[in-house]
């Protein structure tokens, strides 16, 4: 039974969710809770919304000096190859920014979810680890970690990301260039992650996407698989996306405060 977007007039976020079907007069938050249970499995596909709620900015609205930049021009590998220091350099204050953020609410609801659940794990779109720093156990990136670096050539990892301080680039032991762990413009998708997501979206109970807009594929078709697969699929978002007419149940608004509302039912 699919849900259709329709306009809302109320701003508050829980007066504007769309109520599932099969759920008559019961509000749709209410459903979302009851299906999750101790032994659920749930899984949660997130995107750069959630990052946007911690004050992480989307990756075109680049200021001071990044400003002449498109990111199609920096990340990419050919870029990196022809300037591993302005590359590096980049990144280096991308990292800086996301440093300076913290987990917002929504990050810590999945992660007290995942304490609550008998099964669970968050597939992300998302470089910046706030959902390891809100706690989150079970994260499958599939863009990369900005955090970590590893070298082109002999592809030896590094946890850390590495900077340059004197202007040469930045060289692994082998003589390679260190790049940043994620995933560039015209780059696979790392396929150990991308296998397990395909896993999680096969096997589970509820399948949880937001802020996401279900456009950028393969991750988009995880969402499709987990249908396929019989999971009940929700979405949390500021805006309907491509995905909504999929969803058995979507919500309009911020995870920052519809999560911890859907906690608060699971208490009750
Ligand atoms: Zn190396």
């Amino acid at each position: 039974m699919k849900n259709h977007l329709t306009p809302f007039s109320s701003s508050h976020p829980l007066t504007r969710m769309i109520s599932s079907s099969s759920a008559g007069t019961e509000p749709a938050l209410d459903s979302l809770a009851k299906r999750m249970t101790s032994d659920s499995y749930v899984v949660f596909l997130t995107g750069a919304g959630v990052s946007a709620e911690s004050g992480v900015p989307t990756f075109r609205s680049s200021d001071g000096l990044w400003k002449k930049f498109k990111p199609e021009e920096l990340a990419n590998f050919n870029a990196f190859i022809k300037n591993p220091v302005l590359v590096q350099s980049w990144y280096r204050h991308r990292t800086e920014i996301v440093e300076n953020v913290k987990p917002n609410r929504g990050h810590f609801a999945m992660a007290e979810i995942e304490s609550k659940v008998d099964k669970f794990a968050v597939i992300t779109q998302n470089v910046d680890n706030l959902h390891q720093r809100a706690g989150c156990e079970e994260v499958i990136e599939l863009h990369g970690n900005i955090f970590r670096s590893y070298c082109i050539d002999c592809k030896e990892q590094f946890d850390v990301q590495l900077f340059s301080e004197n202007g040469e680039p930045i060289i692994c032991r082998c003589g390679g260039l260190v790049r940043p762990d994620v995933v560039w413009f015209g780059e696979m998708l790392p396929i150990d992650a991308f296998r397990l997501a395909e896993k999680h979206a096969r096997k589970c109970d509820l399948f949880i996407s937001v802020g996401t807009s279900g456009v950028v594929y393969p991750a988009a078709g995880l969402s499709s698989l987990a249908k396929s697969s019989g999971a009940f699929l929700a979405e949390i978002n500021t805006e309907p996306t491509e995905l909504s007419s999929i969803m058995d149940v979507t919500f309009q608004g911020k995870s920052g405060e519809i999560l911890p509302e859907l906690i608060s039912l699971l208490e009750s």
